[in-house]
């Protein structure tokens, strides 16, 4: 146990949380409440500790710290920057000749030595550090209750030889007490160069299609993430079981708890689109002949185009998936329960179809109505893209649950607008109308 001396605590609880958050986590909503208090530390290196650090709501925060003793037994800390070593450290710990220490627990599935680090500039929610251009180190800025899911979703992916994500090196998680769930604290992958996301690529082929009359390169946008997705859910269909009956009625009560949020939340002429159609929805939602047996596995839970990242090498372009944090909606035990695979299916196809709307809303230039055709063109290219990938696991898909849960997805897409982003609302609006008139899944 490397139980924090008191020196380090006093440090750590005199530097205050500005200094202990990252720079772009040091204001807004969510900051955390009284004084900082360190309740367990590992040494990462010289001067470099992983801290753990909780508020007055016993909220914990991994905090990579820079720690530094005057002659005289004084002590003082900052979080480490990018270019201090920390991540470095956290890489180098993941040679396996290290062992565990107290209550950190390290996963590993990769190491190799690499140096250098540099922060990233793009939109994040964590704190990511690229070391040695190889390697990319998340510091999760709050570690909630776990189980975190991307630990051992990483690790079921080694194990069938899964390509289609970033390498994952190693992760680092806590447990606040002796049989309580690990907190996740930090988790390096391989690093891709230059990969940008969905909402960028995506976006980009969709408006060229339109832009270009080239219906061929938005069908190719289905293509490859339907690929993708088939052989992510092949390489888990060791996990697959049959759903109990307690399962499928709470799918279904879940949709209709979605769609009365979404009408409670939604407002002006957002609200008007979703309760003339609610009907219809609830229609949907009980008209699923599913019982209990309907196959579900271990799936992504927050499946989505900007999930899938696109790097292009001199060997050509290449896809993978990230984001193994689950369906932020759900508490974390559940963000583990096996799902059926038609609802990463539905999640992708719908949002190849809010990827279209996003081109039709800044591109009023185009033909709205081949904007729109893009998008619908994609999400069925990627609906028999997946289906054909599946190949022998075919039967892991249920057809009919993809038009329940793409319509229980256009609903927290509503409910993400009324209470994160309003001017997003636009996409939702205009998607339910064009999911309802559609009689295929
Ligand atoms: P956060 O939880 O902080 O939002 P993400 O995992 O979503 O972190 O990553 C944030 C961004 O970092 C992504 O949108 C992507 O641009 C980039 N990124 C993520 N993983 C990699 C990777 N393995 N290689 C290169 N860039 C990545
Ligand atoms: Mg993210």
């Amino acid at each position: 146990m490397t139980a924090p001396d008191q020196l380090f605590a006093a440090a750590v609880a005199a530097t205050g949380w500005p200094a202990l958050l990252p720079a772009h986590r040091r204001d807004g909503s969510e900051q955390p409440t009284g004084r900082p208090s360190c309740v367990d530390a590992l040494a990462l290196d010289d001067g470099l500790v992983l801290a753990v650090v909780a508020d007055g709501r016993e909220r914990t925060y991994p905090v990579p710290l820079v720690v530094r003793r005057d002659g005289t037994g004084g002590v003082e800390v900052r979080r480490a920057e990018p270019g201090d070593g920390a991540a470095e450290a956290l890489v180098a710990r993941l040679a396996a000749d290290r062992r565990d220490e107290g209550a950190f627990q390290v996963s590993r599935w990769h190491h190799r030595e690499v140096t250098g680090e540099r922060g990233i500039t793009v939109d994040q929610t964590n704190e990511s550090v690229v070391v040695g251009e190889r390697a990319i180190v998340k510091w999760l800025v709050v570690a909630d209750e776990g189980p975190h899911p991307a630990p051992t979703m990483l690790t079921a992916l080694v194990q069938a030889g899964f390509g289609g994500t970033p390498r994952p090196w190693g992760a680092v998680e806590w447990r606040s007490a002796r049989g309580s769930a690990p907190r996740l604290l930090a988790l390096a992958v391989e690093h891709l160069p230059g990969a940008v996301d969905g909402w960028t690529w995506a976006v980009a082929d969709l408006r060229a299609a339109a832009a270009g009359g080239d219906p061929g390169r938005a069908a190719e946008v289905g293509r490859r993430t339907g690929e993708l997705v088939a052989s992510f859910h092949a390489a888990l269909a060791g996990t697959a079981r049959p759903a109990t009956a307690a399962e499928v009625a709470g799918w279904r009560t879940r949709a209709h708890v979605d769609l009365d949020r979404a009408l409670e939340v939604t407002n002006g002429a957002a609200r008007d689109v979703l309760a003339a159609m609610a009907a219809s929805v609830r229609r949907a939602f009980d008209s699923v002949p599913v019982d209990a047996g309907t196959p579900v596995l271990r799936v992504h839970g927050d499946l989505h185009v900007g999930q899938v990242l696109r790097m292009d090498t001199d060997r050509g372009t290449s896809y993978s998936l990230t984001d193994f944090d689950g369906n932020p909606v759900l508490p974390a035990a559940e963000r583990l329960r096996e799902q059926p695979a038609a609802l990463d299916a539905a999640g992708m196809a719908q949002s190849l179809v809010h990827a279209a709307l996003v081109v039709r809303r800044h591109h009023s230039d185009l033909d709205g109505g081949a904007v729109e055709r893009a998008g619908e063109l994609a999400a069925a290219s990627f609906l028999d893209a997946f289906r054909v990938g599946l190949g022998e696991h075919a039967d892991l898909l249920d057809e009919r649950l993809l038009r329940p849960f793409r319509l229980q997805q256009v609903c927290r897409e509503f409910i993400y607008a009324a209470t994160h982003l309003p001017r997003w609302s636009y996409v939702p609006e205009a998607a339910l109308p064009m999911l309802l008139r559609e009689d295929r899944p």
